[in-house]
């Protein structure tokens, strides 16, 4: 297998800021594609998935041609082989999250699963009519409908942080927001369409203050910085696989042990029992708790060797990086006449940057980037009360990862003003 590059480092032995990024892309097969008959491609959808290295794909390859069985169950050598990898993932993502125990970390298959397990089990176990749920207002769908499904069936009810302008949250409002009757505030550590990150701890402290736990939605942290749930002191965390070079279908839900061995099951079938007889059943300890039926196996070992790439780069090269791309790409997008840039400047923004441009659809702007061979996110992004708040129906979002370079930054200026003069000459429906 490849071993990736590491960051340079400086003549202290310090991890210097700057990642070899020609080094990387060349671990990265799909990256040199060509689109439209021979444009590079330049892919900024990252916020959505992120492209696989070799060493993952070999894995998926390896995985099936050496090791794959159903795990946790036969007794032979397959299935014991599987079961090791599959496990072996469990305390790499112990680690990278800074977990006190395996037992903690539960795989499901995404984002929006581990929130909507949280939802289900801890949520109807002890939410009651009246009780409340703080959002905020740059949620992503997948931490606002779980809770309004909750809220329909309990009587709870939701209340939002609100954002300013330029898309930060307003935490002076959090002393009038959290009450009594505040069961959990669920937020997310970073925004996928404004970048915008939220101190996470202190949010976490006025929500204990109040009495009330703390979900963080750390899809769009988890892989871009190092993080660790015992500083933050949050009760439960969740993240996707598919936006940290591993692949689609798997995610994580980290919580505090008194909670999770509290909860119920949410789904119910195999692996989750300890017993079952006709009248009933006994749930299995956790982890397996929370883990019915098969899990995603090839997919959790990939995602294993995913975070061993990431952990050989480093988190913290990985991230001055993707500041320095959003920086730059704030600054030239900034300086186009007729763009309007969602979101806080950097430096205190992920590397995403969603902007609107003026008299074009998104849909038109995205269509008309890929003609150039850059891959962007158009649409609400999955945040449709966000861009109701920005008073904009739709946006276009470039999102940066570790083999991103800054010349593709600087083309996706020269592209954005190539899509203005496309539409200023009078061709708006023109597709090919
Ligand atoms: N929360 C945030 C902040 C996200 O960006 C996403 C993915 N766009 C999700 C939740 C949902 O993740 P998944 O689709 O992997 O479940």
């Amino acid at each position: 297998m490849n071993t990736p590059p590491l960051a340079t480092k400086s003549a202290a032995g310090q991890p210097a800021v700057d990642l070899d990024v020609a080094a990387l892309r060349a671990d990265f097969p799909i990256l040199g594609s060509k689109v439209h008959g021979g444009l590079p491609l330049v892919y900024f959808d990252n916020a959505a998935t992120t492209q696989a290295p070799r060493p993952v794909i070999q894995s998926i390859v390896d995985t099936c041609e050496r090791h794959y069985a159903n795990v946790h169950r036969g007794i032979h050598t397959l299935s014991e082989q599987s079961t090791e990898l599959y496990e072996n993932v469990r305390q790499k993502i112990r680690e990278l999250i800074g977990a006190p125990a395996v037992e903690q970390v539960i795989f499901t298959t995404g984002t929006t699963a581990s929130i909507n397990l949280v939802a289900r089990s801890w949520g109807d176990a002890n939410v009651r009519a009246g009780d409340e749920i703080l959002l905020t207002e740059m949620e992503h769908h997948a931490n606002i409908v779980p809770w309004q499904q909750l809220a329909a069936r309990t009587g709870a009810v939701l209340r939002y942080i609100p954002i300013t302008d330029d898309g930060r949250l307003q935490l002076e409002t959090l002393p009038r927001l959290l009450s009594l009757r505040t069961r959990l505030v669920a937020f997310t550590a970073v925004s996928n369409v404004l970048g915008t990150i939220n101190p996470v701890r202190e949010i976490v402290r006025a929500a204990h203050g109040a009495g009330a736990l703390a979900l963080v939605d750390a899809a769009q942290c988890v892989p871009h910085q190092s993080i660790d749930v015992q500083v933050w002191d949050c009760d439960f965390l969740a993240f996707s696989g598919h936006k940290m070079l591993g692949p689609s279908g798997v995610g994580v839900l980290y919580g505090r042990r008194e909670l999770l061995e509290a909860m119920p099951p949410f789904l119910g079938g195999g692996s989750m029992i300890r017993r079952v007889t006709l009248e009933g059943f006994e749930p299995a300890d956790l982890p397996a708790k929370f883990e019915a039926g098969t899990p995603p196996i090839v997919g959790v070992i990939g995602l294993g060797v995913a975070i061993d790439y990431l952990n050989r780069v480093g988190f913290e090269a990985i991230n001055r990086h993707e500041e320095k791309l959003a920086v730059r790409a704030h600054e030239i997008l900034s300086s186009i006449p007729g763009v309007r840039i969602l979101g806080p400047a950097p430096p205190r923004t992920a590397g995403i940057v969603s902007f609107v441009l003026e008299g074009i659809h998104a849909h038109d702007v995205a269509h008309r980037l890929d003609r150039q061979g850059i891959a962007v996110r158009a649409g609400h992004h999955c945040a449709m009360p966000l861009h109701k708040r920005l008073g904009v129906a739709a946006s276009t979002r470039a999102s940066f990862y570790l083999y991103n370079t800054a010349e593709e930054v600087e083309f996706l200026g020269k592209a954005v003003q190539e899509v203005q003069r496309f539409f200023r000459r009078g061709r708006p429906h023109a597709r090919a």
